[in-house]
């Protein structure tokens, strides 16, 4: 049947209603749109005063190639899901800093088609938004680079370029070599900044911290900054030493990728925090550690309760928003030590290293009342949840993880009998004489088996 020309119309005029992107909360869609906005104004502007050279294109395209072949190198890897890191700025960089600013500006747009088409479908407004983050930071690192007036004489005529051995041998003078330093560090906090203040638009319940800095994000930044720059030399130097490059970043790459797939597996990806498996796996290697060093470790087992009214209520997008909310409060509650997982559903699990009752007391208590004080936004939606708590000290309740697990467990099925929104520590199995004085937490909310904290 034929549609008719008004309803075709109509459907075109609304398919951008339909975008992912505007269902997005308003602040995201404004940064998202800003920072568009800002990259294809720099593009025009500078294609507007810019005229191509043809080893410009050449070197260009021969980058371009460059991260093309170590995209498609390591396609077969995958990617990760969510934020993930690559080492494409090997390639970003050399055009950042040899060509005119255009160029690095336009540079991602046909590689970030090629890794949406042939690495992973990713929403389409985060790889438009990634790209022009990318193509940002670039154009502004290559405007400053510019205006040292370093690149003057980088790219000769074309057929000079592959014959003689060229003039840029002053690239490798140090106080070049340390302003392209400058310049390299300048995109990668630039591009770092701009994702960063889309995740936290994205996700306020994360902190800026978490976004911004983390040893092993320090790591890479300055892993990118140093194979970009040594890239750039050598290109420099002579085009023809990238394809003597190309192969140990392809190899760089691929690492990088093996790690980032590792600690995906680790992930529980609703949530961020270690699926159950792998806490477990580190939760028996911490206990082992303890057991030498005669320190004491405590177990929370924490319950959402009367979830399922959330989903009832709400829906299960809004109970998911909710399980990541709660992740984070748990995650940020607890020092960067403590182990915390998703044991399923809408049960977490906190391993305290160094914690003895008294203390997994006070920090279960802690986690009640900030849950119970604390109401999630989903959109238009206000969820307010609290929690239960079971609680279980090591040598008092359990001498290993599923020791541990099981009195957590009974005591968090004591909480719940006694009324939810609880924090609750059983009675020790027995009490040797050094741990006498930890029995006595809190006297007068002490229960018959069990403690309740309210
Ligand atoms: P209680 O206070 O006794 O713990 O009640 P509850 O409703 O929290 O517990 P129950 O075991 O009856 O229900 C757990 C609910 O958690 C049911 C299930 O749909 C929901 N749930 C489990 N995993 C997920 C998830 O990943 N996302 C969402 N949205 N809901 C989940
Ligand atoms: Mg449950
Ligand atoms: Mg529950």
């Amino acid at each position: 049947m034929r549609q008719e020309p008004a309803r075709g119309l109509g459907q075109l005029v609304r398919w951008p209603l339909r975008w992912p992107l505007l269902a997005q909360p308003a602040p995201l869609v404004v940064y998202v749109m800003a920072v568009l906005g800002c990259d294809l104004a720099l593009i025009c502007w500078e294609l507007a005063r810019t005229r191509p050279r043809p080893g410009e294109l050449l070197l260009f395209g021969t980058l371009l190639a460059c991260g093309a072949i170590c995209i498609e190198a390591t396609r077969r890897l995958g990617m990760p899901a969510g934020l993930s890191r690559d080492l494409l700025s090997a390639w970003w960089l050399p055009i950042a800093l040899l060509l005119p600013p255009v160029y690095a500006l336009i540079a991602p747009i046909p590689l970030s088609v090629l890794l949406q088409l042939r690495v992973r479908r990713s929403v389409i407004y985060r790889r438009v938004f990634s790209a022009a983050a990318l193509g940002l930071a670039g154009g502004v690192a290559s405007i400053v680079f510019g205006h040292f007036g370093l690149r003057a004489g980088t790219v000769r005529d074309l057929a000079a370029w592959f014959t003689s051995p060229g003039p840029e041998v002053w690239f490798t003078r140090p106080v070049t070599v340390v302003i392209a330093v400058g310049c390299a560090g300048l995109f990668s906090v630039l591009n770092a900044t701009l994702v960063a203040i889309a995740v936290h638009t994205a996700e306020p319940l994360i902190r800026w911290r978490e976004v911004l800095w983390d040893s092993e994000r320090l790591t890479l930044d300055v892993t990118e900054v140093c194979v970009g720059v040594l890239v750039t030399i050598a290109c420099a130097l002579n085009p023809v030493l990238l394809f003597v490059g190309l192969p140990p970043v392809i190899l760089l790459q691929r690492s990088l990728l093996h790690q980032q797939l590792q600690a995906a597996a680790r992930t529980d990806a609703k949530t961020g925090l270690l699926n159950v498996a792998a806490w477990q796996r580190e939760a028996d290697t911490e206990i082992a550690r303890v057991r030498r060093t005669s320190e004491s470790l405590a177990l929370l087992l924490v319950d959402i309760d009367h979830f399922k009214r959330v989903n009832d209520t709400h829906g299960h997008l809004v109970g998911d928003q909710v399980l990541a909310a709660l992740a984070q409060q748990l995650r940020q509650q607890v020092r960067d030590s403590d182990m915390v997982g998703r044991f399923g559903g809408e049960e977490f699990v906190v391993l305290l290293p160094g914690a003895d009752a008294a203390e997994a007391a006070m920090i279960a208590e802690r986690l009640r009342e900030q849950v119970s004080t604390t109401v999630t936004v989903v959109g238009d939606t206000d969820v307010a949840v609290t929690v239960s708590i079971g609680a279980a000290v090591l040598g008092l309740h359990g001498d290993d993880i599923p020791g541990l697990l099981a009195s957590a467990d009974l005591a968090l099925y004591q909480a719940k009998e006694a009324g939810r929104d609880q924090v609750c520590l059983p009675e020790p199995r027995y009490e040797p004489d050094s741990v006498q004085s930890v029995i006595v937490i809190d006297p007068p909310l002490r229960e018959d088996s069990s403690t309740s904290f309210r």
